[in-house]
């Protein structure tokens, strides 16, 4: 039996990141408390400050960006409601149904391209208040698309989903796993492309590069309501500040080097275009995911992947033909390059 190869270059996903020297010397000073009882003064400061990055009264920490989308679900929603959502968003292919299993409430898919719709489609797919009808009652949209390659939503686009649905009576959602990379890459702030939703959230495990975690902000109503939830499904902690002070300490230093991980993301696809049968186009690199198309290559995802795999260099197989690599904290702009050349080497092998 051969020992599978080490990884050494990990493009899998952003939540590869592990905590820094400097992160865990931050976690490991926090003053903390019983989170429960709301006496964790790091999570106090991580949730006022997020609150004020998003515009928002108030937030709460979570464990993770799962659970931020369903407890926000569970508090919009009710049994019968419907949600209005892009086709390949992360509530309708990867958080197990939760959206039916937990609030009895199923998405509405809009087809759309690069996961990005308009207010006039959000209209299109409000339901007739019919007995028969399902009740039409959230609008869900994800900054940055993760399926669509990582596209920015417009805060245009934002605000005209944000009119169409607050006219029909509708609340607005942001998935923001990775909003301060839309932030970062645009702009535009954080705040701005929240001020149209009622309620948001930010992934502190992608790339902000923290161990654990997630802060969902809106209303002070919306987050007294949200509380319920965390405690019913088991999302109230204990001394959790040693988790908040990951997240803090993120927010002081993880955020605007993301345009370092948006620019290897480009390096990485202009080298990965130029290969011969690879459908991939850079103008469409946004952010720091990368999805390719490797069809005209003559070989699956999963064969490139072994052969990248075999020195060292994980990326991610996304389908049949479908493979996608995340930039990141923990890999460099050499690491990416060295990434991008093994890519190219596993195709020419044939
Ligand atoms: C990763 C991700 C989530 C879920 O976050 P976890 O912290 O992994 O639970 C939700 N939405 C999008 C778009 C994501 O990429």
């Amino acid at each position: 039996m051969t020992t599978p190869t080490a990884i050494r270059i990990d493009l899998i996903s952003d939540t590869s990141t592990r905590p820094t020297p400097a992160m865990r010397r931050a976690m490991a000073e926090a003053p903390v408390g019983d989170e429960q009882r709301g006496e964790d003064p790091s999570v106090d400061r991580l949730c006022a400050r997020v609150a004020d990055l998003l515009g928002k009264e108030a937030a709460l920490f979570l464990p993770s960006g799962t659970m931020c989308n369903q407890i926000a679900i569970l508090v919009h929603c009710r049994p019968g409601d419907e949600i209005i959502a892009a086709a390949d968003s992360h509530i309708v292919g990867s958080e197990g149904a939760g959206a039916a299993a937990l609030a009895g409430s199923y998405v509405r898919p809009v087809a759309c391209a690069r996961g990005i719709f308009s207010g006039d489609d959000v209209t299109a797919a409000v339901r007739d208040r019919k007995p028969k009808s399902p009740r039409s009652r959230l609008v869900e949209v994800e900054q940055t698309n993760n399926r669509g390659g990582g596209a920015i939503w417009p805060l245009e686009a934002i605000e005209s989903v944000g009119r169409a649905a607050h006219a029909h009576g509708l609340d607005l959602h942001m998935d923001g796993a990775r909003l301060m990379n839309a932030a970062v890459a645009s702009g535009i702030s954080a705040r701005a492309y929240a001020a149209p939703v009622d309620s948001v959230w930010l992934d502190l495990s992608k790339g902000l590069g923290c161990p654990v975690g997630g802060v969902l902000a809106g209303s002070s109503a919306f987050v007294e309501a949200a509380w319920v939830w965390k405690h019913r499904l088991g999302g109230a902690m204990r001394q959790a500040g040693v988790l908040a002070a990951a997240g803090l300490h993120a927010l002081d230093h993880h955020v605007e080097r993301l345009a370092e991980d948006h620019h290897n993301a480009r390096r990485f696809a202009a080298r990965v275009a130029a290969v011969p049968g690879v459908e991939l186009d850079p103008a469409e690199v946004e952010t720091n995911l990368v999805f390719i198309n490797v069809e005209e290559t003559g070989l699956s995802a999963e064969t490139i992947a072994a052969r990248t795999g075999e020195r060292g260099i994980r990326i991610g197989v996304d389908g049949e033909f479908r493979m996608r690599a995340v930039t990141h904290l923990d890999v460099n702009e050499a690491q990416v390059a060295e990434a991008a050349d093994a890519f190219a080497g596993a195709v020419a092998a044939g």
